[in-house]
């Protein structure tokens, strides 16, 4: 029924191979060619042909269902769990699902599969719904909740126990862990298996009126416990739970199991290409039974992809719950943390996100990604749409002497150098400036090109200086640097044609903005956390946040608001935080400038010539 994909895509391949795969796969009409990774490709594959149009095995099955009519239209989900925030993983996710529902006219669910009211909260669901809107998707009306087809689902299993299909089991969980065999040896009957299907209707009857304690009784599939698929094995249905729900409140005390609810949730809201990753496929026949043995309204196909893996970082919530609760970041939303909110929070851009997805691509096959390569395509839109501002982060203070005291000048600079579009801003000059401490040096070794004692520089958009002294406190530590300025090279250019080797930027004392900023690295140290049999851990970054207070930055900064990131120069990508007050401006490093993802790029492509 669905077509084979091309040969080409089979296999384990590393994402350098998927990307290549992505890069000569077959042309696909798409709306949004990206520009971002576009770039990448033109880079790696060294030519300057036009944007690879995307496309991926999942696409093509689609493209065929629809051309060749076993579809009018195609809808997808995306189905979280509302026990955690989102990660970079889901933003795969996302991108996929609500990319396929818009390049080929259909439409996207956004559903909460929120069957286990242990874990789930309303404060997760909010956060999903901000997470995924911010990413740039919309799910219109089509919002739903598994919950919202309890009734249904019962009735199904009612259904199936009429049927002979499923049965009320007394044994403990452990008792049917125990009895459901191994992959070389079948599993064996519970003795409650045979009951009959009034017995069963009745005790599922109590079992939802509230007569039994959580773990007594389950429900169970009838199937086959000798079933070469272990989730084939007699598969528990429903469980006791007496839990309040975020929705459905205390309506309920027994709970569906995903498995139920999954597949059934799918068919009810007409989904026709249920696309999840690989852990799934085991679960593919249990799903197919249900749509198979149920009086389900349509019947959905489920594909597997990979899911997404990124070095230096874990992705699983249960691991991003304990780095949370065990205090080792700030919050869920810790500009360390890959969720979206920790990404937003560092100043990482949607239009980032949504490329590295497309870069990505979707294979069949795990593997693990280097994160280097998500910076890399954050760095590309920053580039293009960060504006350029000015910060001193390790200041020293520079007086220039020839300067008439209480004179301001207001400085013209560009915005960004990159797109004319973005205009000039005027930065306030002064007799007493702030420079980055390491742009001088006393005894400059040979390439320092920087400030050292008589030497001329520019200080950008604004004037030559030199510097004619040192002034040093008791213990020899530099204090201030006393220089003089050309005045005949306003805007930072010398009417004789006289070249100076460095540029700095600089913040005039009394006008900077006190800051603290927050250095941001990555919060593992290993790019493989936890492997070789290492606590997870104990291969956290010390480093990975680092905190600098007394910084300065121009005034203008100040107005930038919380989610817009800048470019402070020569420095890197900064944006302000929501910590900031009036008083105390806070700044997170989104990234540093240097991109260590093409360099990475070159070796490979080295290593496998
Ligand atoms: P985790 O394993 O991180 O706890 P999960 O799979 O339990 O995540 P769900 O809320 O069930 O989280 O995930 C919602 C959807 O996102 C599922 O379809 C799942 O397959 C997909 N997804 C989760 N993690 C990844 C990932 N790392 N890469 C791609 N897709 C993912
Ligand atoms: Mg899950």
């Amino acid at each position: 029924m669905q077509k084979s994909p091309s040969a080409g895509r089979e296999g384990d391949f590393l994402f350098r191979e998927t990307h290549r795969h992505l890069g000569r796969g077959p042309v696909r009409s798409c709306e949004t060619p990206n520009v971002g990774a576009y770039a990448i490709f033109a880079h790696m594959n060294n030519d300057t042909s036009p944007p690879p149009e995307r496309s991926d095995f999942i696409r093509e099955i689609v493209a065929a269902d629809l051309r060749e009519g076993r579809h009018d239209t195609v809808v997808t989900r995306f189905p979280p769990e509302p026990n955690g925030y989102l990660h970079i993983g889901h933003a795969k996710s996302i991108c996929l699902n609500f990319g396929i529902a818009e390049e080929f006219g259909g439409r996207c669910h956004l559903r909460f599969d929120d069957t286990n009211p242990v874990k789930e909260e309303q404060e997760y669901i909010d956060a999903i719904e901000t997470d995924v809107r911010w990413l740039g998707f919309d799910w219109g009306e089509y919002l739903f909740y598994a919950s919202d087809y309890f009734e249904q689902l019962y009735e199904w299993a009612v259904h199936l126990i009429e049927a002979g299909k499923a049965y009320v089991d007394d044994l403990s969980a452990e008792e049917i862990r125990q009895s459901r065999g191994t992959l070389t040896e079948p599993g064996m009957d519970s003795p409650y298996r045979d009951r009959s299907a009034d017995e069963n209707l009745d005790l599922f009857a109590r079992m939802r009126a509230g007569e039994f304690p959580n773990g007594s009784h389950v429900l169970r599939a009838k199937i086959d416990m000798a079933a070469p698929h272990m989730n084939l094995r007699d598969p528990v249905l429903y469980r006791v739970m007496h839990e309040e729900h975020p929705r459905t409140g205390d309506a309920w005390c027994i709970y569906p199991m995903y498995d139920f609810a999954h597949g059934q949730s799918d068919a009810i809201e007409g989904i026709t290409h249920s696309i999840c990753t690989l852990e799934f496929q085991d679960h593919r026949p249990l799903y197919d039974w249900f749509i198979e043995n149920l009086p389900v309204p349509s019947r959905p196909r489920q594909y597997e992809f990979a899911r997404l893996n990124l070095t230096y970082t874990v992705l699983s919530k249960r691991w991003l719950l304990r780095l949370v609760n065990e205090g080792h970041v700030r919050g869920w939303d810790d500009p360390r943390m890959p969720t979206m909110s920790g990404l937003r929070r560092r100043g990482f851009p949607a239009e980032g996100i949504r490329n590295f997805a497309t870069m990505v691509g979707v294979a069949r096959a795990d593997s693990v990604v280097e994160v280097e390569m998500l910076e890399h395509a954050v760095r590309d839109v920053l580039n293009r749409t960060a504006l350029r501002r000015f910060a001193v982060l390790d200041p020293l203070k520079v007086v220039i002497e020839n300067y008439p005291e209480g004179q301001v000048e207001e400085m013209e600079v560009p915005n960004n150098p990159e797109d004319e579009s973005a205009g000039t801003r005027r930065v306030p000059f002064s007799r007493e400036l702030w420079i980055e401490r390491d742009d001088f040096m006393e005894e400059p070794p040979k390439k320092f090109f920087r400030l050292a004692p008589g030497r001329e520089v520019r200080l950008r958009s604004a004037y030559f200086v030199t510097c004619h002294e040192v002034v040093k406190d008791a213990d020899g530590r530099v204090m201030e640097l006393r220089c003089t300025y050309d005045p005949d090279t306003r805007g930072g250019a010398a009417p004789d044609g006289r070249k100076v080797k460095a540029t700095l930027h600089w913040v005039s004392a009394a006008h900077a903005i006190p800051a603290e900023v927050r250095l941001y690295n990555h919060l593992f140290a290993s790019p493989f956390p936890g492997a070789e049999g290492r606590e997870l851990f104990d291969d956290l970054n010390p480093e990975s946040e680092v905190v600098r207070e007394g910084c300065f930055v121009e005034p203008s900064v100040a107005d930038a608001p919380v989610g817009q990131t800048v470019q402070f120069e020569r420095l890197g990508y900064f944006c302000a935080d929501p910590d900031s007050t009036a008083k105390a401006v806070v700044f997170n490093r989104t990234l540093t400038l240097k991109d260590t993802w093409a360099k990475l790029q070159a070796q490979g492509r080295q290593d496998t010539a």
